[in-house]
């Protein structure tokens, strides 16, 4: 469908047309007219099927109408905060509306600061905006719009009570809309008491994209360092991304890749200062790194475009984080390549379907993922 299709605004058409989009995805044709009524949703997507756009356009047009006073978008990360504003920004540039982020790991008085001028859209991650709240320089009062951004994810990280929080401090006359790529009871338990009258929109299958093809290599333990080596030299010229579990093992990944010889290795972990995640995330994107190495940070929701080739050097914790996983190759149809290395005598994760051999999710995860 053409957004021209879509009832939208003359000014939203153009924009979104300067911005280059002139198709729209199936979680916008399906989403953004309903966004448009004002009703609540849930929308189950597979990640990079273009749900930024799909709120963007929504709610830029029900703001722009004066339908909307000021809208929240909560995210799980800093990263996806930067990349989620830039992506609102560009398509709400015809409508001239202030988006503006804030999260940790920058200093608040400036966010207090640029928070005092006009904005339409606030972007926040939940414990930079609670802080903001306590320290009263932030008014939820004034929000009638709220988008749960990767939610799943949000409640993975520990945030469900500054979530449950945050939504108790909004209006109740608002509107609501939540974005994940799995609906799990944390979610349908948020849904029930805060969105009771939410339709349920889900897009495709659970299940990673037809265009990422996945090889499994089982190796040992000692010889899996080389073996990843092997493949890195196999598809040279690719960017390629590598997921390891801990923070110390993606420091150690990186390190050995440079003396191996490889130089043009990233990292990204979550004990690096923001700045320095920001700087490296752009250095991949534009191609000034050909491979980096992430725990799964790196893992959600974050737009770096054309990555060729996965690498799960640790197996992920569960199906959800491998399939976020490997969402960020195989994007918006291209081909993608994800290579699982199996270690059966090496350390297994510890996730949450992994508690014990009476949890049925622990087994169906073992028997899907092959293990
Ligand atoms: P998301 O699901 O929001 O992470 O979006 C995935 C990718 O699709 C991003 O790189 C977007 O810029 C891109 N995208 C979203 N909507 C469209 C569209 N209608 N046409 C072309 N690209 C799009």
């Amino acid at each position: 469908m053409k957004f021209v299709e879509l009832k939208l605004s003359e000014k939203s058409l153009r924009s979104i047309k300067n911005y280059g989009y002139e198709e729209t995805t199936e979680v916008q044709k399906r989403t953004i007219p309903k966004i448009m009524e004002g009703r609540d949703l849930i929308v189950r997507s597979q990640t990079g099927t273009g749900k930024t756009a799909a709120f963007s356009i929504g709610l830029m047009e029900r703001i722009a109408a004066g339908k909307l006073c000021k809208a929240i978008v909560l995210v799980p990360t800093r990263e996806l905060a930067v990349q989620v504003t830039k992506e609102m920004n560009g398509l709400c540039q015809v409508h001239q509306l202030r988006i503006y982020a804030v999260y940790g790991g920058t200093p608040i008085t400036k966010q207090m600061r640029e928070l005092k001028k006009h904005y339409d859209v606030l972007v926040a991650t939940p414990g930079r905006l609670l802080d903001l709240v306590r320290r009263d320089k932030m008014d939820m009062s004034q929000f009638n719009a709220i988008v749960l951004d990767e939610a799943d994810h949000m409640l993975d990280m520990g945030f469900q009570n500054d979530v449950l929080s945050i939504l108790d401090m909004m209006p109740a006359e608002r509107q609501s809309l939540l974005f994940s790529a799995t609906i799990d009871e944390g979610i349908k338990k948020i849904s029930l008491r805060y969105m009771p009258d939410a339709e349920l929109i889900t897009i495709g299958e659970m299940a990673p994209v037809s265009t990422v093809h996945e090889q499994k290599i089982e190796v040992q333990f000692s010889e899996r360092f080389s073996k990843l080596r092997d493949i890195l030299n196999l598809h040279n010229g690719m960017k390629i991304l590598v997921f390891a579990r801990t923070k110390r093992g993606v420091m150690g990944l990186k390190r050995r890749l440079e003396k191996s010889g490889f130089n043009e290795v990233g990292m990204l972990q979550g004990d690096m200062p923001q700045p320095r995640r920001l700087k490296v995330l752009n250095q991949y994107r534009e191609g000034g790194l050909s491979i980096l190495v992430a725990t799964n940070v790196a893992a959600r929701g974050l737009h770096i475009d054309d990555v060729n080739l996965i690498v799960n050097y640790d197996e992920a914790e569960d199906k959800e984080t491998h399939l976020h996983r490997i969402g960020r190759t195989g994007r918006m149809g291209r081909e993608g390549k994800v290579i699982n290395l199996l270690c059966a005598d090496g350390p297994k994760p510890q996730g949450r379907h992994r508690c014990g051999p009476r949890n049925v999710h622990s087994r169906q995860h073992n028997r899907h993922s092959g293990r």
